[in-house]
């Protein structure tokens, strides 16, 4: 296990590596303390959410991989991240998800005065989130909110309107591997603190689709929900497999030497 450097002020927490990339051991207090931290630094950190999938894209991935590896943190986003750190002896403390995690700074806004933007989704998806999470949490500061389907042409114009909302933590929907490579191309523009790839938690947040039923959670098929919800996820569900055998290849040796 790896000790992560931290800043003085937030608790030192350490990492995991799997397939080769770091995964910081947190819970969701101490993510929501981390991000806490880097708005008040003030410079753009870019916070991933990682789930299986993710690590098998960055095997064949370069850029991928090397914007994990400098990411500021990288939460443990799904139970096959979680089954792999227990695989290394190394068990993660719990799933640290995008869509909660959203949730919690959308609470903690009126408090603390985060402004949040929203960007991705289909049209209407991400003012819809904004306009349920300002119901839900008055006084949370979401300043934008717009949709993930912009051409080449018109970045200019997104990055622009992220800029001039003063967010310091902007939420970005656009699944992997997009929104990642996003962030990173876009960050030193963008103006904010917290530049975070959160998948399909606008969807969600807005109502567009349902979380998968607490008892599928617990049992770790909430792939088999969201699969059943969006056909089109088998691309992702077929990395799986393969996330399984990689992992499983990795570990044996280690566990028969132990
Ligand atoms: N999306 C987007 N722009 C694109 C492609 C996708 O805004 O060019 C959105 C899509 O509408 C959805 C989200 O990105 O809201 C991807 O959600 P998914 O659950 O598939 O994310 P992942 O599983 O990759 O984290």
């Amino acid at each position: 296990m790896n000790t992560v450097t931290c800043p003085p002020d937030i608790p030192a927490f350490s990492s995991v590596c799997i397939l080769g990339l770091n995964i910081h051991s947190v819970d969701m207090t101490a993510a929501l303390e981390a991000i806490d931290y880097f708005v008040r630094r003030g410079t753009p950190h870019h916070v991933i959410t990682a789930d299986a999938s993710m690590l098998v894209m960055a095997q064949d991935d370069p850029d991928l991989r090397r914007i994990i590896q400098n990411a500021a943190l990288v939460t443990p986003d799904s139970a096959g991240v979680l089954w792999a750190a227990r695989r290394c002896g190394r068990p993660l403390r719990e799933r640290v998800s995008g869509v909660e995690i959203v949730e919690n700074l959308c609470a903690l806004s009126p408090e603390r005065g985060y402004r949040i933007y929203f960007l991705g989704a289909e049209p209407g998806v991400a003012q819809e989130a904004a306009r349920r999470m300002q119901h839900r949490y008055p006084g949370a500061r979401i300043v934008g909110a717009r949709h993930g389907y912009f051409a080449p042409e018109e970045e200019a114009d997104v990055v622009a309107d992220i800029r001039d909302s003063g967010a310091d933590i902007v939420c970005v929907a656009m699944g992997i591997p997009r929104q990642e490579k996003w962030i990173d191309a876009h960050r030193a523009q963008l103006g904010a603190s917290v530049l975070i790839g959160v998948g399909g938690t606008l969807d969600v947040l807005s109502g567009q689709v349902r979380r998968a039923p607490l008892w599928m959670q617990r049992a770790r098929l909430e792939w088999l929900w969201r699969l059943c919800a969006n056909p089109r996820k088998i691309r992702k569900v077929m990395l799986l497999p393969r996330f399984v055998r990689l992992v499983l290849c990795a570990t044996s040796g280690r566990r028969r030497s132990a």
